[in-house]
């Protein structure tokens, strides 16, 4: 059975879904104004872990996200500037060139960190017709309202509204009074735009499209209304995001899918924490930000951050340095070199050991709630069980099972080769082992040497002298 932390319940709960055998996965998806930086691909990749520990476990996945390409603003509050045009301006081109270019951007991404695409992604505009139909059913149910400016949901008539967050209504208002719209017309401060007119401060926003309320586009929060409950019905099984999005962005999901159609939207929330530098958020709007291509120009390889976010629990805040990733990249190197050692293990023991503990213990862990540290820590206890008493282990068997754990960890293990060893270098090697054979002791040191020299070990054991490349 797997466990599961839901952010709706506070607590750690046994994971059923709806259907059998089947799991509606939802997953918040990027704003594409710029590149992500490696706080946001740390939640695409715990989000990775979950949809691979799913089906690992058997369950067949319906994975679907959104691509906030409808410029929503740079405040939760409907105010401040729309962040696509933002990102136009910034680069001379048009909102439709930066939505595209980021996009691919953020692809390319997550196919270098070895994230599984989900099967559904949908660009909010392209479901600009579904949102228009959420928004008709709140009218219908009396829980939106018109402006002249926008079209609002009216949060005083969605009872328990912000049982998500668990913070007092009163809290939020404080929240949103800062930077609040100056709509007069909006009845409460916390009620949030469903639809902007193109009117006043948009009246020449780049993206628009007619709706019952005239000419406008979208708010932010009801594309993920809109896209999720149309791809995978509603309730689906887990909806997840960061944990920023608890607040406003989800708390307003919830209102609106519920409002709607009167039914619960999904019955696990799930939230990855913050990956911090220097101990704060890492923001895009702070405008100083990492993203994987720069992790790559100082020579790091994608998965070695893949690697370093699998070290912490995706409910810990994980404090990133350059230290930290270069550890990770110096234990995946470990890993890699093991399995190395592995594929060129020719020897079979009569009667190797079980690694049935192995698995279960893996599988244990990844079912209490993702806990991958101690999924990584069987693959270590592996490696030094084997360390220390190779002739009872079947190196092939490790290695199926690595191949298997891969799944989930998503590391590339499938994909590590023998290190290729050179004719030359095999020749020399076969002449020191001649030289050996008639005690020539001073002419096997030389090819030794030679071989050395080229970048390769020969050690010997029992079944003859081996060979591998240097790590
Ligand atoms: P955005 O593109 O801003 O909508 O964010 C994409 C995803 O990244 C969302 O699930 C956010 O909650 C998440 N996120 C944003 N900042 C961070 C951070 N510093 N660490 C981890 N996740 C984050
Ligand atoms: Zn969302």
């Amino acid at each position: 059975m797997i466990r599961l932390y839901n952010t709706l319940t506070r607590k750690i709960e046994d994971f059923k879904p709806i259907r059998k055998g089947r799991v509606g996965l939802y997953t918040c998806g990027p704003t594409v104004y710029n590149f992500a930086h490696i706080g946001n691909l740390r939640t695409y990749i715990f989000e990775d872990i979950l949809r691979r520990t799913l089906e690992y476990s058997g369950y067949n996945v319906t994975h679907v996200m959104n691509i906030t390409d409808v410029g929503h603003l740079t405040s939760d509050a409907d105010a401040g500037e729309d962040k696509l045009e933002k990102g136009a301006k910034r680069e001379g081109k048009t909102v439709w060139d930066i939505a595209r270019f980021y996009t691919r951007a953020f692809l390319k991404d997550i196919r270098a960190l070895n994230i599984k695409r989900a099967q559904n992604i949908v660009p909010a505009t392209s479901a600009i017709r579904e949102q228009i139909a959420v928004i008709k059913k709140l009218f219908a149910g009396g829980f939106a309202y018109e402006t002249p400016e926008a079209v609002y949901f009216d949060v005083s008539k969605f009872r328990n509204y912000t049982k998500l967050s668990r913070q007092r209504l009163e809290e939020k208002k404080a929240g949103a009074r800062a930077e609040v719209i100056e709509d007069p017309g909006k009845k409460h401060p916390q009620d949030f735009a469903l639809w902007f007119k193109r009117v006043g401060k948009f009246k020449n926003h780049v993206m628009h499209w007619n709706s019952p309320w005239g000419d406008g586009f979208p708010g932010w929060h009801i594309e993920c209304s809109a896209i999720s409950t149309s791809r995978l019905g509603q309730p689906f099984d887990i909806h997840t995001g960061g944990v920023d999005h608890i607040a406003v962005h989800h708390t307003n999901e919830i209102a609106q899918s519920e409002g709607a159609f009167k039914k619960p939207l999904a019955r696990f929330w799930m939230h990855g924490e913050f990956l911090l530098v220097a101990d704060s958020k890492m923001a895009k709007s702070a405008g100083t930000f990492l993203t994987l291509q720069e992790l790559e120009k100082k020579g790091f390889n994608p998965l070695a951050f893949r690697y370093l976010v699998l070290t912490s629990h995706y409910r810990s805040k994980l404090n990133f340095t350059w230290e930290s990733l270069r550890a990770a990249e110096h234990s995946l190197e470990r890993v890699r070199s093991f399995i190395k050692t592995l594929l060129s293990e020719r020897k079979k023991p009569k009667h190797p050991v079980s690694l049935e503990k192995y698995r279960s213990q893996f599988d244990d862990a990844l079912k209490s709630d993702l806990q991958t540290p101690q999924a990584l820590s069987v693959l270590w206890k592996i490696i030094s069980d084997y360390n220390t008493q190779s002739e009872s282990f079947d190196a092939k068997k490790i290695l199926a099972l690595l191949y298997d754990f891969d799944q989930v960890l998503g590391l590339h293990f499938t994909a590590i080769k023998k290190d290729a060893i050179p004719e030359t270098i095999r020749d020399m090697a076969m002449k020191r082992e001649v030289a050996r054979r008639n005690k020539d002791w001073d002419k096997a040191d030389k090819f030794r040497a030679k071989i050395e020299t080229a970048g390769f070990v020969i050690f010997d054991t029992p079944d003859g002298s081996k060979l591998r490349k240097k790590q």
